[in-house]
């Protein structure tokens, strides 16, 4: 039975057992993981990297990153990427107000 780490708010550990899915697999971190990282891949996947509630970064609403992918992300943000992803993903519907 494989056995998580919790960190919990005031700073300790919490040991937890039992069949909770896979460990969050940043770092040396042995929590539960209650997220899955959102960050595409290619062919419609995403990195799926499994994370906790501390190492998930959410970057919007329901979409959450790995530590990893978060630096990517960030880097790609910061170069003006994002804008002009954006632009290639909202189809352009030709009725600006
Ligand atoms: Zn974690
Ligand atoms: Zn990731």
């Amino acid at each position: 039975m494989p056995c998580y780490i919790e960190r919990r708010k005031d700073g300790g550990t919490m040991f937890l057992c039992g069949d909770l899915g896979p460990h969050c697999a940043a770092g040396e971190c042995a929590a539960v993981s209650g997220y899955l990282c959102d960050y595409p891949v290619g062919e419609g996947r995403t990195c799926d990297l499994p994370l906790c509630a501390s190492h998930a970064y959410e970057v919007a609403p329901n979409i959450h990153y790995c530590p990893g992918h978060l630096m990517l992300w960030k880097e790609f943000r910061d170069s003006g990427g994002v804008q002009h992803d954006l632009g290639n993903v909202v189809p352009y519907k030709g009725d600006k107000k």
